[in-house]
């Protein structure tokens, strides 16, 4: 399996030579993490046996403002992804330009395999373990695979009561009933096709916006939004995969009824295998499950014309490559699927005022910010001849590493 952390240094590497000679010593800096919190954690399981799980926190780098990034539950979680997905998400908040720095959290489990009180014990137990090492101007946690609302609202209350105060800033991805935003649940889909629908109108050889076909892998929080969102402004989802399998229909899918019947029987009618779904022949191609989705394995085998990372490192650098050389453009996760986090900035931003805004404004301002990215690292690509993913890290590289100059840490 490719080291995600890999990955990331090596996309790290890639921008070195736009940048000047000042940036040598912060990209060097750049490369290790401020803080890495591991430990095996024990909760007490419904027989009365005790069980530990691996636990993480990577406080990647605070030169823009709080840590801020998720906690995932998943059975594959080790310290190289944790690592990487906080560098990724101090990339993300660089480039949508909002003022935090990048971190991320997660436990080896497989959350499938507990009973509701299990997950919430282990709620607590990870809360309380990084307790001493969070909060509202230390570091944001919020949702990511496999971790929800109900998960945050938990955590929060483990927090709250170690420190005896209410500090609902700690956490974003709330339910709406303890302080969540309107909004926050869909962003990440709504910001997501708010940057396709940009890329569209700029990009003359692309194909047009009504018709244009989509192939959407994973179908959790933000493959459903990204792929009911897309329906909703006139594009064809054609395809949609979760991990048992996929669903392909070419005249279109209804993907409201493809979620309703993932809801009853637990998983998508699959007419189609995950593998397949990604060298279906369609306009856009949106891994939005996990890591090394395409690789240099199935690359050569893309027949999208554009690869939409909705999901955290879905491409490997050598597979990068390979779609480059084949003219297929890659809009890349740190901007694709950037609505998420800065929906959580305002969500931060309320619950440090106390004033709460309406559903409206809050994706009002965040399609105005993700706008602004697109166009910022679009007018990047044309000054410099690089790719979406290039320009992206470019951008955002010179801004952390500027914030680090100013402070005197280079
Ligand atoms: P989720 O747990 O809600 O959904 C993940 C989905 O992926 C599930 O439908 C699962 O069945 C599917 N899946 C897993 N392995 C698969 C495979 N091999 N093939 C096809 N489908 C597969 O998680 P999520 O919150 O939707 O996150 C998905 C991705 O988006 C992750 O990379 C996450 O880091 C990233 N992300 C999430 C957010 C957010 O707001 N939730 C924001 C930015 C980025």
């Amino acid at each position: 399996m490719t080291s995600a952390f890999d990955n990331a240094m090596k996309q790290l590497d890639q921008v070195a030579p736009f940048l000047g000679e000042k940036y040598n010593r912060g990209l060097k800096l750049l490369r290790t993490p401020q803080k890495i919190l591991s430990k095996k954690i024990s909760i007490k399981l419904d027989t009365g046996k005790r069980k530990s799980y691996q636990v993480y926190r990577v406080q990647f780098n605070n030169a823009r403002g709080p840590f801020k990034g998720g906690i995932r539950f998943h059975p594959n979680v080790n310290l190289d992804e944790v690592k990487a997905l906080s560098f990724w998400m101090t990339v993300k908040c660089a480039v949508v330009g909002i003022p935090y720095g990048g971190s991320k959290g997660g436990i080896a489990v497989d959350p499938a395999a507990l009973s509701f009180n299990e997950l919430k014990r282990l709620s607590f137990a990870y809360s309380d373990f990084v307790a001493p090492y969070i909060g509202p101007w230390q570091d944001v946690p919020a949702p990511d695979v496999n971790t929800d609302g109900q998960i945050m609202a938990w955590m929060l209350e483990e927090y709250e009561k170690k420190t005896g105060q209410h500090a609902p800033a700690t956490f974003t991805g709330k339910p709406i009933e303890l302080g969540g935003s309107q909004g926050r649940t869909e962003a990440t889909g709504v910001g997501g096709v708010t940057v396709l629908k940009e890329y569209l109108k700029k990009c003359p050889t692309s194909p047009r916006l009504r018709g244009t076909k989509l192939a959407v892998q994973g179908f959790g929080n933000v493959g459903y939004w990204f792929a009911h969102f897309a329906q909703k402004e006139g594009f064809k989802v054609v395809a949609i995969s979760d991990s048992k399998g996929g669903i392909y229909n070419p005249k279109g899918l209804d993907v409201d009824q493809v979620w309703r019947e993932k809801e009853k029987n637990g998983q998508i009618k699959a007419n189609i295998t995950n593998e397949e779904l990604l060298t279906l022949p369609v306009d856009v191609l949106v891994p939005a499950a996990l890591e090394n989705a395409i690789t240099t394995q199935n690359a050569g085998r893309v027949r999208a014309k554009v690869v939409f990372e909705m999901a955290n490192g879905p491409t490997t650098p050598e597979a990068d490559e390979i779609l480059v050389k084949r003219k297929i453009d890659v809009i890349p996760d740190v901007l694709a699927n950037a609505g998420g986090v800065t929906v959580s900035y305002f969500e931060w931003a309320q619950n440090l005022n106390g004033y709460y805004w309406e559903k409206e404004d809050v994706l009002n301002k965040e399609k105005k910010i993700m706008i602004k990215a697109f166009n910022d690292i679009y007018n990047e690509v044309q000054k410099r001849k690089v790719t979406y993913r290039k320009a992206a890290f470019i951008l955002a590289v010179k801004r952390i590493i500027d914030a680090m100059i100013l402070r005197g840490r280079v």
